[in-house]
């Protein structure tokens, strides 16, 4: 889940870390006395507005509420402006690309620096790969002081400790968001010290069951705007993976170990299974919705056949979207669910109102499953 800049800057000012003071617009009639120059960044979700005409600098020539009626109507990389985040220009000495994310080939976080940060970026990793350092670190330990004075050293930065305050604050932001990405480009060299002066925040949705509260809030500030971020959703539905087979009996599970395992029951018992969904672990009624939908879509399909073992689960929740998708689609294909785990109590009672049979045991579903074809 990609942050907006205000809402990554935000993260950063709570964190400690310098950004300036700004003012986010979400209409054009927001606009206060704001003295130029200032500059205008549109707030969409993909990086690179600088190139593409999404930042704008407000000289006083033209009047402020024609630039940012512009940014507002224009489509940047493809992306409806969400809102324009209005701040005062500031004196740059030189810019420093800072960010931290996982290298996966290595198995570990990354502190990567460049002290050519800006939008050229992309291009330096390509012709001069060597002017970007990548410091790999150990997860529980932080960056060390010693690589923090081999950064400084490498940038040409002399406080040490205003840039370790950052760092920090970065792998804290890091750590404690359970973000894949967070990315300071350009971290300015300013008269008064150093500012971030964007941000790029991606957070894991993984992560979602540990930051609920936190990862629902932001979302709905995103959807709030105008820019509606989709990626979200879609990564809720993108968990579902489907193999297709040859049999009649539909097979969805909320992991890939009981689906095997169902899969192998089935044959035992005399069946094949026409197709296999899995709902990727940690799931919600609108997956379970949507893999009854793939999985049903199969013509020829005779019975359905529903594995539960709801650890992170909750079987209320499956039961929500079995039931909503039953009373949407005029349903003849009979459905066999073993349901157990979390909130099974409450799921199984939902089920059995819905006229839904459920089983405690795995062998008593699959054979029941069989037994209808
Ligand atoms: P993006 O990375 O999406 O292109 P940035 O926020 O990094 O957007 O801005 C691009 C460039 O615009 C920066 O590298 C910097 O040179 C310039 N810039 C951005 N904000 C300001 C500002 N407040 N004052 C002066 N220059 C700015
Ligand atoms: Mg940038």
């Amino acid at each position: 889940m990609k942050l907006y800049e205000f809402q990554g800057k935000r993260i950063f000012k709570e964190n400690g870390i310098p950004i300036q003071k700004g003012n986010l617009l979400t209409s054009v009639e927001q606009i206060n006395k704001i003295p130029p120059p200032a500059v205008l960044k549109a707030q969409i979700l993909s990086g690179g507005r600088g190139k593409a005409g999404g930042i704008r600098i407000w000289d006083g020539s033209l009047e402020i509420s024609e630039l940012i009626c512009d940014m507002f109507t224009k489509k940047i990389k493809g992306e409806a402006v969400a809102a324009v985040l209005v701040l005062e220009k500031v004196e740059i000495i030189r810019e420093i690309y800072l960010s931290i994310t996982f290298e996966c080939e290595k198995a570990t976080p990354v502190l990567i620096v460049s002290s050519e940060g800006g939008v050229e970026i992309e291009e330096i990793a390509k012709k001069d790969p060597e002017k970007i350092l990548t410091i790999p670190f150990n997860p529980f330990m932080g960056l060390t002081e010693y690589q923090i004075r081999y950064v400084a050293k490498a940038i040409i930065y002399k406080n040490f400790q205003e840039l370790k305050n950052i760092i920090d604050a970065v792998y804290k932001i890091f750590k404690n968001y359970d973000a894949t990405l967070v990315e300071v480009n350009p971290l300015v060299v300013t008269p008064k010290g150093m500012i971030a002066l964007d941000s790029k925040i991606d957070l894991d949705e993984k992560s979602y069951y540990r930051h609920k509260q936190l990862y629902d809030s932001l979302l709905k500030e995103q959807r709030a705007l105008q820019g509606i971020n989709k990626d979200f959703k879609k990564y809720e539905l993108d968990t579902i993976s489907y193999i297709p087979l040859s049999g009649t009996i539909g097979l969805i599970s909320d992991g890939a170990g009981t689906g095997m395992l169902t899969l192998d029951l089935i044959k035992d018992a005399g069946g094949e299974a026409a197709n296999f969904c899995e709902m990727g672990g940690l799931t919600n009624p609108e997956v379970i919705y949507k893999a009854m939908e793939v999985v049903l879509a199969k013509p020829g399909i005779e019975s359905l056949l529903v594995v539960l073992i709801g650890g992170f689960n909750r079987m209320d929740e499956m039961a929500v979207g079995i039931i909503k998708y039953r009373k949407e689609h005029d349903l003849k294909v009979p459905i066999f669910i073993r349901m157990c785990g979390t909130f099974e109590e409450v799921g199984k009672r939902m089920m059995n109102e819905a006229g839904i049979p459920t089983y405690d045991d795995l062998f008593e579903a699959v054979n029941e499953a069989v037994a209808v074809i």
